[in-house]
């Protein structure tokens, strides 16, 4: 099939290219030039796993255009796919001005009939302004297509994105209309071979999926983090409670991991975005609400641990920092526990040295530009150079197993404050480590 991409951030980037390996042509279009020229000469502007291996090949083959002309896009292209951000606008609605302003040159530029596919995470509702936006511009210039808008959120994960969309656990698609609904599980066949997840729904029902799919995610952090903060108070260990409630198959072991709080360019603005849906719409989301505000503060859980043991005043003291980004395997630092957590510490005075093996760059140019408090070391061990203590902000595998004999040589003190449980609490007490965890509170 020909398609056409709009938006090469993470989720358009990845959806092109993995619709160009399975042998359709897509052009991939940004407004964005600059990460355009580098697409063109094969540099990929984010990390991915997995990803410039295919989108090098698919390119080389002339399955892959990269463009900032979407008239040429649209000219060779049926279907049309909306993958712009979404951000969080100021009230904390979702801010629709960049898929508005792609169904505006759509209906400027469109010349045949189109489906329009929007994989942004939009409200409900937006399929129909997408709409009424492409009709009005097509009116203008008195012509008459037919253009179908369809929803079809998307669900990857940053860091195994390409997996995920190669192997969905689901493909949700929003329309009535039945020739549309043969047309996309024909393209997404390669992908959903395995299962018979292509679930179809009206298209309010599917933009509502995408909302009630993430605020669950984020509900079940938030609620294990409520738990780990009970464990603290009681002298119960959270990591023992998560296995013996997760052996329940009604509750599962995914998504049951208390720590230092959510990040992440989706959780944080879709729940602010559904809390907001609602008000709209005269009901007051209370559990989402609890959700956001209970994240909020556990960002900063670490740093109250370590007010507890040195007091308000850091200024002498050094931390280092295992972990920027918002999870592993991305450089993703939107939102991320990491920038909440270093401001505060440079706020009491301390002064940090991270260590992040992809996010070192894009926290230097855009979070911490300027502030002299924050270093960046080469490798996990220069981090902790004359430090007072170690925090362990993101689960990075390389943080799995150190070698802490090694960091005993560099740390002025045995201290670690863990905000993601990665290590045992007995064996680093046998080594002469002093420990703190996130809802440990078990004295033993
Ligand atoms: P992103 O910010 O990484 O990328 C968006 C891209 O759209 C940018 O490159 C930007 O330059 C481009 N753009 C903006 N306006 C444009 C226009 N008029 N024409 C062409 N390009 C334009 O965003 P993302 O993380 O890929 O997210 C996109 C959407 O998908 C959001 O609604 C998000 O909530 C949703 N989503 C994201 C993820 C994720 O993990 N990142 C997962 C599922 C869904």
């Amino acid at each position: 099939m020909k398609i056409t991409v709009i938006g090469t951030g993470y989720v358009g980037l990845v959806t092109g290219t993995c619709f160009s390996e399975m042998g359709n042509n897509v052009y991939c279009i940004d407004i964005d030039n600059g990460k355009i020229e580098c697409l063109k000469k094969g540099i990929i502007p984010l990390y991915e796993p997995g990803l410039e291996e295919l989108v090098l090949k698919n390119q080389s083959k002339g399955d892959l255009i990269f463009t900032n002309n979407l008239k040429d896009g649209l000219d060779n292209s049926n279907i049309c796919f909306i993958a712009v951000g979404t951000p969080m606008g100021e009230d904390g609605s979702a801010n629709l001005q960049y898929v508005l302003d792609v169904a505006k040159d759509i209906g400027k530029l469109a010349s045949h009939d189109m489906i329009v596919v929007n994989k942004s995470t939009v409200p409900v509702g937006t399929a129909d302004k997408v709409k009424a936006t492409i009709m009005q511009e097509l009116e203008q210039r008195n012509l008459k297509l037919n253009i179908e808008v369809v929803s079809n959120p998307e669900f990857l994960k940053e860091g195994s994105a390409v997996e995920d969309f190669m192997r969905p656990d689901r493909v949700v698609i929003g329309t009535g209309n039945e020739i549309v609904i043969g047309i996309l599980k024909e393209l997404y066949s390669p992908f959903t071979s395995n299962h018979e997840r292509f679930i179809t729904m009206d298209v309010r029902s599917a933009e509502m999926t995408k909302y009630a799919a993430n605020t669950m995610l984020a509900t079940r952090i938030s609620f294990m983090n409520e738990i780990a903060n009970i464990c603290e108070k009681v002298g119960a260990d959270i990591n023992n409670v998560r296995k013996g409630i997760g052996s329940d198959k009604r509750i599962g072991y995914n998504f049951l991991y208390a720590g230092c709080g959510y990040g992440g360019s989706c959780f944080p603005k879709d729940v602010k975005a559904l809390i907001k849906i609602a008000a709209n719409n005269g009901y007051d989301a209370n559990i989402l609400k609890e959700v956001e505000a209970l994240n909020n503060q556990q960002k900063l859980t670490l740093v109250r641990k370590i007010v507890d043991k040195f007091g308000e005043n850091l200024s002498g003291l050094t931390f280092g920092i295992w972990g920027l980004s918002f999870k592993p395997e991305t450089d993703d630092m939107r939102e991320a526990p990491s920038v909440v957590t270093i401001n505060k510490l440079c706020e009491l005075g301390a002064k940090v040295r991270a260590y992040d093996p992809q996010a070192m760059d894009i926290a230097e140019k855009y979070y911490f530009k300027d502030n002299k408090q924050v270093e960046y070391a080469e490798n996990k061990y220069d981090a902790l150079d004359k430090t007072h203590a170690l925090l362990l902000l993101t689960e990075w595998k390389e943080f799995r197993s150190p070698d802490f004999e090694e960091m005993s040589k560099r740390m002025i003190n045995r201290l670690i404050f863990d905000g993601r449980n990665q290590y045992n609490k007995e064996t680093l007490r046998e080594i002469g480590f002093e420990y703190h965890q996130i809802g440990n509170g078990y004295k033993g």
